[in-house]
């Protein structure tokens, strides 16, 4: 039987996004990563190692996903994943653009990870080669079949934007029969590449994607691919009338680490010197303020914040000028499985 849930905020859960180096061998164009906010570096093992220590408490309910830039670039991924299986974290991800650098599927066991989760932006090759570069498609299609050929499991990231949404009918079709586990399905944010002004065509048709489009393609899509038994997970975006709006930041327990040791709690506030905690002398301590907490403080109608401060073309009034709706946290989820 087909159920959905909305994954419901815990402190009980912890997920660590460990961005261990900004470099990367693709140019997206909506790639949030900001070399000016989170820095150039590759962070060196023996930082990554002690970083690693300095979440490690409680680490069997902590999830720990590597990240980058393009994660598998760095030459010593593999005995980071090692050290981190030593201090016990609940499960560790490895995201990838699927060019699987380093030759790092040979280096790792699949009993390391949990999971390799690739990316594709487009349900066609040329969508997604428009968006993530030439030969991108192709490249991560064939990188999750010698994964799962591998014996590791797999997951796959779409990120839904105004140049992709028309064709996510195309994308159960596609994942059929791929091998992935799980599926997360992610909005566009306007930060890092897509936020610039520079930003060529795709930005001019407006990346964000309306509300009606939103609401009558993804969940309908999501429900198709669970079909296959595979989980789905997709962002609530628009809370209904009676939906209680909450912000992670105040409720959840993420943390978004960047290689200049800035954390932050919240992916909107990224493009910022907003990030509440840093890593000093390999200590997590608080940043100065003012910081998103903050932000996270603040109740407006709209709902979130930060989403009203960097892309409020989201949102819609009423004749009196109230929110017709509001805006969830990016961070709130609905999980649909085939139980
Ligand atoms: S979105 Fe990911 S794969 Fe694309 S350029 Fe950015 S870091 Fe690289
Ligand atoms: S996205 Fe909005 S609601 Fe979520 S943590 Fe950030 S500021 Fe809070």
């Amino acid at each position: 039987m087909i159920r959905t849930k909305t994954v419901a905020f815990s402190k009980n859960s912890t997920n660590i996004f460990f961005h261990i180096l900004t470099k990367c061998n693709l140019k997206c164009r909506h790639c949030y990563i900001n070399p000016g906010q989170h820095g150039k570096n590759t962070l060196p093992l023996s930082v990554i190692t002690a970083w690693l220590e300095a979440f490690a408490r409680n680490s069997n309910s902590k999830n720990l996903i590597f990240l980058g830039g393009e994660p598998t670039l760095h030459p010593d991924l593999p005995a980071a994943v090692e050290y981190a299986r030593t201090l016990g974290f609940g499960s560790i991800t490895i995201d990838t653009n699927g060019y699987l650098f380093h030759d790092i599927l040979s280096k790792i066991k699949p009993d390391e990870v949990d999971y390799f989760s690739f990316s594709l932006d487009g349900a066609i090759r040329e969508t997604n080669d428009r968006i993530r570069g030439e030969g991108s498609f192709d490249t991560c299609i064939a990188g999750i079949r010698q994964a799962n050929s591998m014996g590791f499991a797999t997951s796959l990231i779409f990120t839904a934007s105004s140049a992709n949404i028309h064709e996510v009918d195309r994308l159960p079709p596609l994942i059929k029969g791929l091998g992935i586990d799980r599926f997360f399905i992610q909005i566009i944010g306007l930060r890092g590449r897509s936020a610039k002004g520079k930003q060529t065509r795709i930005r001019r048709q407006k990346l964000q994607v309306e509300k009606s489009q939103w609401l009558n393609t993804i969940p309908r899509v999501a429900r198709r691919i669970a079909e296959f038994g595979i989980t789905v997970t997709y962002p609530k975006v628009f809370l209904g009338p009676t939906e209680n709006f909450e912000c992670a930041g105040l409720v959840a327990d993420n943390y978004f680490v960047f290689p200049n040791g800035r954390v932050y709690r919240c992916p909107l506030c990224e493009d910022f010197a907003l990030h509440s905690l840093i890593l000093k002398n390999n200590r997590l301590v608080p940043a100065e303020k003012l910081n998103e907490r903050d932000l996270f403080q603040l109740n407006i109608a709209e709902g979130c914040v930060m989403n009203k401060l960097i892309q409020p073309d989201n949102l819609s009034y009423d004749g009196a000028g109230e929110p017709e709706y509001k805006i969830a946290c990016c961070l709130l989820k609905e999980e649909i499985r085939n139980d």
